[in-house]
């Protein structure tokens, strides 16, 4: 569905963002690994795209560093020629009552899953208006639609992701880039992990479907944004939380 086609996916090494990354080389996708932490986990996922028989290759940088950024992006054209489909998956999370949280972990957390958006978009801008098409899709979270109380830095990013997605997808729209974004609810990855059983139990009692999301749930919904079976679908915020919040 997206065979030939060249996607940068940040934050690839693990979770969802390796999820993605893997779903797109299974369905042709040549895909750019970008990482900030581990290289030991960005080049296993790289050898894993390798086996699957696509191309791939991993790029260091800090979404939130413009410079980092740039030379990025250089990077994926100089080596595959073309920039098809960039998903903003990078995001951190510093959680803590608005009263005890202090600035440095509000800033924190608005660079990586807020600035990191507009800075990767505004870097793959120019090149997709090239091509006269493009894919955009934004991971932001269902906590930035309902909020969440002890996350006010991560929900006021994530919110803004939204917002971002709806003005760059009036702004793109008549180029033939199409920016979408899937709020995820509660699933299993290492973020989650961090939760304990009580957490957890109380976060399956507000789940209709009962159960934590299967990064694989994300990952389809993102292949489908990114593929030919969706072409008039653009600015949307597609929730994959199990019902959680209707
Ligand atoms: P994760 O912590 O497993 O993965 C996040 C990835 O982002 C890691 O590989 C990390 O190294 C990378 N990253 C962090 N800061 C970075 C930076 N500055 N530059 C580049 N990469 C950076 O988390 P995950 O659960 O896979 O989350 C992926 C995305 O989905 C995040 O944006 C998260 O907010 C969102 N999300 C997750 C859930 C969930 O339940 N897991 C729910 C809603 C939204």
């Amino acid at each position: 569905m997206i065979k030939d086609k060249v996607a940068l996916v940040t934050g690839a090494s693990r979770g969802i963002g390796r999820e993605i990354a893997l779903t797109f080389a299974r369905n042709g996708a040549k895909v750019v690994v970008n990482y900030a932490g581990s290289e030991e986990k960005a080049q296993q996922v790289v050898d894993e795209i390798n086996e699957l028989g696509s191309e791939a290759f991993k790029v260091k940088a800090d979404v939130s560093n413009e410079a980092d950024v740039k030379a990025m992006i250089k990077e994926v054209i100089n080596e595959f020629g073309q920039l098809d489909i960039l998903v903003n998956n990078a995001g951190i999370t510093k959680d803590n009552l608005l009263m005890r949280m202090s600035e440095s972990d509000f800033d924190d957390v608005i660079d990586t899953n807020l600035k990191g958006v507009f800075l990767c978009t505004k870097g793959v801008t120019r090149q997709m208006m090239k091509q006269k098409s493009g894919r955009i899709i934004n991971v932001s979270s269902i906590v930035g639609v309902s909020g969440n109380a002890g996350q006010a830095n991560y929900v006021a990013a994530k919110a803004g992701v939204i917002g971002l997605t709806k003005t760059t997808a009036k702004e793109f729209a008549s180029r033939n880039i199409l920016v979408n974004a899937i709020a995820p609810g509660f699933i299993e990855t290492d973020m989650t992990d961090k939760l304990n059983e009580e957490q957890k139990e109380q976060m399956l009692s507000i789940i209709p479907l009962s159960k934590l999301g299967k990064t694989e749930e994300v990952a389809n919904v993102a292949l489908f944004l990114a593929s030919d079976l969706s072409t008039y679908i653009t600015g949307q915020t597609i929730q994959v939380d199990g019902g959680m919040v209707m």
